[in-house]
């Protein structure tokens, strides 16, 4: 099949799922993943043909199902650099690249400071850090032996030394009895409840283990971040943590109580509470 009628079908038996918008951008990941072919030779060249068609059509029908582009790649983009992905590990959010601005700027660049990046997943967080921050010692820590495989991928691909650790949050107080300048962490938040809210290809593809938390035990695990801190944050070392849009009252009252001070509710480009830090007193 020519290439551009490749495109032509994507856009047919995508339509009822993506805007054209998506299913070209999709499409031009595609292409440039599987064949090296990029969006601008496509352009000019629409009648090439394409050695093998199968990878691009067998994607095809796994976007129908739902299945993200980025699983689909295996690869994704994030601050700037490229991350391997799998289905062990959340696709990184634009929001949480939001979050990684806000450590940068508060991080001090010329100390060799301790970051800790707690359920790091594919290790975004952890490896921008570390990307920006070449003084800085990163650890990140995850329950996930899996998603600690390919956060450490993601550390040798972008060429930064993390130090990675296979723990639960849950069950521990200290690492390596070590004190950490920064503890920051995306975990998971979402509640049961809002799974109706949620799209198919996230719900039936990303790992629930980061996604989900009991309606009823919502902070779970802030709760036991922020008695993590209790030990291992250092006095005026500052926790960052990504949050759950509904619940940015309820996290200032839990530093609060917890007597972090300097606290700041911050949102994202979407104008939802994403975001929180406090300074340990
Ligand atoms: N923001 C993610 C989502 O929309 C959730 C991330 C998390 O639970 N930490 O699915």
């Amino acid at each position: 099949m020519k290439l551009k009628s490749i495109q032509n079908k994507f856009q047919t038996e995508l339509k009822s799922i993506f805007s054209i918008e998506e299913i070209d951008s999709i499409f031009y990941l595609l292409i440039d993943s599987f064949y090296k072919v990029s969006r601008i030779q496509l352009a000019l060249e629409p009648e090439m043909f394409l050695g093998n068609n199968e990878p691009i059509l067998n994607a095809l029908n796994l976007l129908k199902e739902q299945k993200p582009v980025q699983y689909i790649i295996g690869e994704t983009e994030f601050y700037g650099l490229n991350f391997k992905v799998n289905k062990h590990v959340l696709i990184p959010r634009p929001e949480t690249e939001e979050l990684v601005t806000w450590v940068l700027k508060h991080a001090n660049s010329k100390k060799e400071i301790r970051i800790l990046d707690i359920g790091t997943g594919s290790g975004s967080i952890a490896v921008s850090l570390s990307k920006h921050l070449p003084r800085a010692h990163v650890y990140a820590l995850d329950v996930s032996v899996e998603a600690l495989n390919m956060a450490k991928q993601n550390a040798a691909l972008n060429i930064v030394d993390v130090e990675f650790i296979e723990v639960d949050i849950l069950k521990t107080k200290s690492i390596e009895n070590l004190k950490f300048d920064i503890i920051v962490s995306n975990p998971p938040y979402v509640r049961e409840q809002e799974k109706e809210l949620m799209k198919p290809n996230v719900l039936e593809n990303e790992p629930h283990l980061a996604l989900f938390v009991k309606d009823n035990n919502a902070l779970q695990f802030y709760k036991a971040i922020i008695d993590f801190s209790k030990e291992s944050l250092s006095k005026d070392g500052i926790l960052f943590f990504e949050i759950n849009e509904y619940l940015g009252k309820e996290m200032i009252g839990l530093l609060k109580e917890n007597n972090f001070s300097k606290l700041e509710l911050k949102q994202d480009i979407f104008r939802k509470d994403r975001m929180i830090k406090g300074v340990k007193n």
